[in-house]
């Protein structure tokens, strides 16, 4: 792998059995022209998983008719997510967040002359005034509230049918992720948690989102849910679940943990 394609904010994929993957560098030259691509072409730093540099282009929307019949089509980054070899939709992700970050950074936010890539920062440095622009990343907490064997999971208006999942919130300016941990949960669903526990984290390109995963205890509250945020939420038995969420999530995950957790409890009694 050696490019990266994107047509507007989808990736160009090759249709695969059973799953689609990255088209390598001579199917994409045959199908889409040198030139396309070099027209193409936005400059950020990025390696593939072996360590080799990887190049981004972004093209225009109709630009893939021109690949017709070749096996490409573009995939939306979602669908990407859940279909890509996971070590390659890592270099998918990343090279997303820097083109979008590249192409919208194009000019000075403060004196609005053009912007460079900067070798020695690799942020994007002002022609005129040296501001130095680097890309965002907004940090989100993610976590999964205990009630002995019970987890509180909430469903969102965007879930799928049935779907239920851990509640996460975007941390504020200013803000720790223990802080942000502790206003989510009770804006959400009304309750106070404590012993916080760390989990783990999660890049998630849509658009920029680092989600850092927690586990919490019930501490005190009835739940009162948010009706802006979520449709329903409710503390859900062990042994009486509900749909997870897609199992390349990091809530999927930590229902998971929950669910292993409980059970080697139970069992060691
Ligand atoms: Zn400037």
């Amino acid at each position: 792998m050696n490019r990266i394609v994107f047509v507007g904010r989808r990736v160009v994929v090759e249709a695969g059995d059973p799953i689609p993957r990255l088209p390598d560098d001579e199917t994409l030259e045959r199908a889409l022209g040198r030139d396309r691509l070099e027209a193409s072409f936005v400059d950020v730093r990025l390696s593939g998983p072996n360590g080799a540099p990887v190049q981004v282009h972004v093209l225009e929307d109709d630009d893939l008719a021109v690949a017709d019949g070749s096996g490409l089509e573009a995939s939306p980054l979602r669908s990407a997510w859940r279909d890509l070899d996971p070590r390659d939709f890592d270099v998918v992700g990343t090279a997303r967040q820097k083109a979008d970050w590249v192409l919208t950074h194009r000019f000075c936010g403060r004196c609005a002359a053009p912007t460079l890539l900067d070798p020695n920062t690799e942020g994007l440095r002002c022609t005129e005034c040296d501001q130095i622009h680097y890309p965002r990343i907004a940090p989100a907490v993610i976590v999964l509230v205990q009630r002995g064997r019970n987890a509180l999971l909430g469903r969102s208006p965007r879930f799928p049918e049935g779907v239920y999942s851990t509640l996460a919130g975007f941390v504020e300016p200013g803000e720790t992720l223990e802080a942000c941990v502790h206003r989510e949960i009770e804006e959400e669903s009304g309750v106070r948690v404590h012993n916080l526990r760390y989990f783990g984290s999660q890049s998630h390109p849509f658009p920029h989102s680092l989600m850092v995963g927690f586990v919490a205890d019930w501490l005190e509250g009835d739940l009162r849910i948010d009706p802006d945020e979520l449709v329903d939420a409710r503390w859900f038995d062990v042994d009486d679940l509900p749909r997870r969420p897609h199992p390349r999530s990091i809530a999927f995950r930590l229902i998971e943990d929950f669910e292993q957790r409980v059970r080697a409890e139970l069992g060691s009694r």
